[in-house]
């Protein structure tokens, strides 16, 4: 892929479903080593205490690593925690440790508990130039999400073409018109993603049907098929496009990078 037209002010795109193994890990990593390939800064903000999206883009977060539960339990400064991802130049990652499942409850008794997140991200992007900041949320409606809720500009949603794909959709659009109307009065839907599409199936194609009914405009046109190389990779530390550049998954993922990028441009005119 060519260079990737950056964006005149930086996108915060949360990657939001409350559904788990939807898909929301693999594409915030993908597309994030995909924009980065394109020659733009990214910065990927692990938010789930599961860490998978640490681990796929090569990043140790063991016990004692500096991360995203420092920065919204003990004030610690965004860039003491940001490590360079190994799988592209201009990379950034702010690692989640196992800490982290604790902080949901933690955070509760905290002032201004929903925008810590948002304070710590304002502070470190005055002095750090970033086209893409990435939230990948763990599979909850919890004080996580709503952090990255607050601190995003724009909502990505993957929908797995499965049975019951829809099935949530409802209740997490419900939380962003919440956190919307009090919050981030400013943060919209900004794409809708077909994930583990499988052409051969009916049933992929009737899901991707009434998601593009109920969604329209929204959703992307490129779908990412299912694929055995795209599970594979996070077991070698890796995103699919560093792991397997010529697979199927990686492709589809530069294209929705491409898409993305060129919708970011078209806004802006
Ligand atoms: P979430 O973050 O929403 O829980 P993940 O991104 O972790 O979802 O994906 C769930 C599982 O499905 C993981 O094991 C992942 O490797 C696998 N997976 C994701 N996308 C694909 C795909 N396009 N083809 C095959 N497996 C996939
Ligand atoms: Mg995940």
């Amino acid at each position: 892929v060519g260079p990737l037209p950056r964006p005149v002010t930086t996108r915060r795109i949360v990657v939001a479903n409350q559904k788990g193994g939807v898909g929301k890990t693999t594409t915030a990593v993908n597309l994030a080593v995909a924009l980065a390939q394109g020659g733009l800064r990214v910065l990927v903000v692990d938010i789930d205490p599961q860490g998978n999206a640490s681990t796929a883009l090569g990043i140790p977060h063991g016990e004692g690593t500096a991360s995203m539960y420092e920065v919204l339990l003990d004030d610690m400064r965004l860039e003491d925690a940001v490590v360079r991802s190994p799988e592209a130049e201009g990379l950034l990652v702010l690692p989640a440790t196992i800490d982290l499942a604790g902080a949901e409850l933690e955070l509760v008794s905290k002032v201004a508990r929903e925008q810590k997140l948002l304070k710590a991200l304002r502070e470190y992007l005055v002095d750090h130039d970033i086209d893409y900041v990435f939230f990948d949320c763990p599979p909850s409606l919890g004080l996580l999400t709503v952090n990255a809720l607050v601190a995003a500009t724009d909502i990505l949603i993957p929908i797995q073409c499965e049975y019951y794909a829809l099935e949530g959709v409802t209740q997490l659009m419900r939380t962003i018109q919440l956190v919307g109307g009090e919050l981030n009065p400013d943060l919209r839907l900004w794409a809708v993603l077909l994930t583990m599409f499988d052409g051969r199936t009916k049933l992929s194609a009737q899901v991707a049907d009434e998601v593009r009914g109920h969604f329209g405009e929204e959703t992307l046109e490129t779908v990412i098929p299912r694929s055995v190389r795209v599970s594979e990779a996070p077991s070698y530390g890796q995103s699919v496009i560093t792991y397997d550049d010529h697979s199927v998954g990686a492709c589809a993922y530069r294209t929705v990078a491409a898409e993305l990028a060129a919708r970011a441009a078209e806004e802006q005119e």
